[in-house]
């Protein structure tokens, strides 16, 4: 039925506009079309000729490469998505519809399951992708009223985690600080009928602490600048972000609020009221423990400045329990419990661990809570198509334990990437018997392994510094790096390097050489960050709140557990490897973004940036692994339905069986036999002049 809909479409559109509208006509809006000799700066040319023209995207094949605008091209309207519904890709100009559309419809033909991977650095416009392909979908599947209720939970769960996930950052004014990956899913009349999240490591440090020039999350403004008067007086804050130790570390431009803060999708009806104060209380809360300070009493040990009445309200605990539990460590001595008083520094840092856990546990909380709206108990077989977006790859002047995890996730992705696009080409020809020469790419497999190897690899090299607590430091850390990984080719240090390397690093840096470029790592928080400590007195107070959200986020179960928690980089790298397993049991589908200039400028195209983009992203190589062997393949049916009216013998019907037919069409055209392959199920085209030729002949006749 879904075929025939398509059908009606395209026949539609043939009648409206005489013939089918197959190329932009900018340059090549598919690469593997480019002549033979494929050079960087060909593909280079291609890309700015289109950008110029506002033309952001690009094919490889079925991989979309899309350049960052940084400005509204109307390309996005219903029409558009109208336009490319039920099309195949080389019929329409070149759009994440597009992509989007064939997944879905090669999901829906074949019932089997996808992903969407959307790579590329911060800034190139990951997110915005997502937000395009989820919206399409929207639009685009069919629906009942009764799925409409799934369909816009999904789409308003998108600005929630934003809100709560994002912040500015010099790279992205609204970058992405979490991973994400989205499943949707379709049952078998191809509805949007639920949703899962998961979420990858949020940079929960940003809570207390930002770079210069950077933002916390967005939902604090929203919340002190746009919430409603009301609010803010239950809340106990002012209208002024300047009040706020953990907003006013630097501040920047105003930015918009475009949140409003009563659309948090928790579940209806009298409930959500609750929640919804539950969940401001703690943002609100969070903002007034950053302004509890502490003084120095005659010993040296700290209390707090100011009793914080508040918190009382909003979280439901004892403020003066709470204050003792930042000021004081209980320590467990063989009968008796012993109190050890804090330092300044100490209750400092145990104030902003609680704060830090305070809102990443909120927000694993509320990604549970967006999972039961998007829930689908319906048990009927579903298909799904997975969407990625995570942070993208980012280097800063200063760069820590958090970019360290970042970079290392983007080095998984792109090993994944090789592996599936090698994977599915050499499987591919293997199944239809097909002989190809392959191509060489160069495998980041080394940097992964550098990162994540047991026993010897970064990761496992801090989690043994952080075994030792009162002795290792961030430097006796680095020391070890240094003893193990020295001879390593893509690792360096202030110690080890050459003399030139040596003037661009400071003592307590390692240097990482990234698949996308080299990375400077301060280690400075290294151990105290991976540790990610947090008193169990503290832990204890916050399983009493009376706020039902906190208590809900500190379960007595661990408060008890004397077992040691897993450090975060290996939380981190364990949760990595569980969704390379999600992703590789799917079918690939690539959004490849690039960023078009470092400084936001709408329509400048920065040669340089892309051409070094181009490169770490592997898309020369991506390009010759499809040209090395056969620029385009289809399935016999589909390439016979599409040209049989170029030929006598085939046109208007073909009775025999679709792969001879197909040869007919090539041998009416007078195709040698060097020039395509029958696969078993498919015609294998060697050049893209090829095809090229043969869609000329088509749109002619
Ligand atoms: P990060 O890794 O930091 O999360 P990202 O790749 O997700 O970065 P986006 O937030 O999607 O980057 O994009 C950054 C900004 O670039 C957007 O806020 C928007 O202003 C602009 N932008 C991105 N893609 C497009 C597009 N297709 N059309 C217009 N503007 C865009
Ligand atoms: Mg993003």
């Amino acid at each position: 039925m879904l075929n025939c809909d398509r059908l009606q479409r395209r026949k539609a559109r043939v009648n409206m506009e005489g013939a089918l509208v197959a190329r932009d006509q900018v340059g090549i809006q598919d690469f593997v079309l480019l002549d033979s000799i494929t050079s960087e700066t060909a593909f280079l040319d291609n890309l700015k000729k289109r950008f110029n023209e506002n033309l952001i995207y690009t094919y490889i094949g079925t991989l979309l490469v899309s350049v960052n605008p940084y400005k509204e091209l109307g390309i996005y309207t219903k029409k558009q998505m109208e336009n490319y519904m039920g099309v195949n890709f080389f019929e329409l100009p070149p759009h994440i519809y597009a992509l989007a559309d064939n997944a879905y419809h090669t999901m829906l033909t074949e019932m089997n399951n996808h992903f969407i991977l959307i790579s590329g650095e911060s800034g190139a416009g990951k997110t915005e992708a997502s937000k395009r392909i989820l919206q399409f979908y929207a639009v685009s599947c069919p629906s009942t009223s009764l799925l409409d209720r799934a369909r816009d939970r999904m789409l308003v769960s998108n600005p929630v985690l934003e809100a709560f996930g994002n912040a500015k950052t010099l790279k992205n004014d609204n970058s992405s600080r979490f991973g994400k990956y989205m499943d949707i899913q379709f049952n078998r009349e191809g509805e949007a009928v639920g949703g899962h999240i998961l979420s990858y490591l949020l940079e929960k440090s940003r809570v207390v602490y930002q770079n210069h020039g950077e933002r916390n999350f967005h939902i604090f403004y929203q919340l002190v600048e746009g919430g409603e008067e009301e609010t803010l007086r239950l809340l106990g804050l002012e209208r002024n972000c300047q009040h706020y130790c953990y907003l006013v570390q630097v501040r920047t431009a105003k930015e918009p609020s475009d949140l409003k803060i009563s659309c948090i999708p928790v579940s209806a009806g009298r409930g959500a009221a609750r929640i919804t104060v539950y969940l401001f209380g703690i943002i609100g809360s969070i903002l007034h423990l950053g302004n509890v300070q502490f003084e120095a009493d005659s010993k040296g040990y700290a209390h707090p400045l100011t009793a914080c009445c508040i918190l009382l309200q909003l979280l439901g605990v004892h403020v003066q329990v709470l204050q003792e539990a930042l000021t004081f460590k209980k320590i467990e001595a063989k009968t008796e419990e012993v109190l050890s008083p804090f330092s300044v520094d100490h209750a400092i840092y145990a104030r902003d661990a609680l704060t830090k856990a305070l809102y990443d546990r909120t927000f694993t909380w509320l990604v549970n809570k967006i999972n039961e709206s998007l829930e689908n108990k319906d048990s009927t077989k579903k298909t799904v198509i997975g969407l990625l977006d995570i942070y993208g790859f980012e280097v800063f002047y200063v760069n820590s334990f958090e970019q360290f995890c970042i970079n290392y996730c983007n080095e998984k992705l792109q090993q994944l990437f090789i592996q599936l696009t090698l994977k599915s080409e050499q499987e591919e020809y293997e199944a239809e018997d097909i002989e190809w020469e392959p191509v060489q790419f160069f495998n980041n497999r080394i940097i992964c392994d550098l990162v994540e190897q047991r026993h010897s690899g970064i990761i496992s090299i801090l989690d043994e510094e952080c075994m030792r607590p009162g002795e290792a430091t961030d430097l006796t850390f680095l020391e070890r790096l240094e003893e193990r990984l020295g001879n390593h080719p893509h690792f360096v240090t202030h110690r080890l390097a050459d003399q030139k390397t040596r003037k661009t690093m400071d003592r307590g840096d390692f240097r990482l050489l990234h698949y996308a470029g080299e990375v400077t790592y301060c280690v400075v928080g290294f151990i105290d960050k991976n540790n990610d400590l947090l008193y169990r007195n503290i832990k204890d107070v916050m399983h009493q709140a009376k706020n039902s959200i906190v208590k809900h986020c500190f379960p007595p179960t661990e408060a008890d557990s004397k077992k040691r928690p897993e450090t975060v980089a290996t939380q981190f790298k364990s949760s990595l490897m569980g969704l390379t397993k999600i992703l590789t049991a799917k079918e690939p589908w690539y959004v490849r973004c690039l960023k078009s200039n470092e400084d936001k400028q709408p329509g400048r195209f920065d040669h340089v940036l892309v051409r070094h983009q181009v490169k770490y992203l592997g898309l020369m190589e991506h390009l010759r692994v499809r040209r090395a062997g056969f620029a385009y393949r289809r399935r016999y049916e589909v390439f016979l339905h599409r040209y049989k009216p170029l030929c006598p013998a085939t046109w208007p019907h073909w009775r025999g069986v679709p792969a001879d037919g197909v040869e007919r069409i090539l041998k009416h055209l007078g195709y040698s036999e060097d020039e395509y392959k029958m696969g078993r199920t498919k015609i294998f085209i060697r050049h893209p002049r090829t095809l090229f030729a043969i869609e000329d002949a088509y749109e002619i006749c």
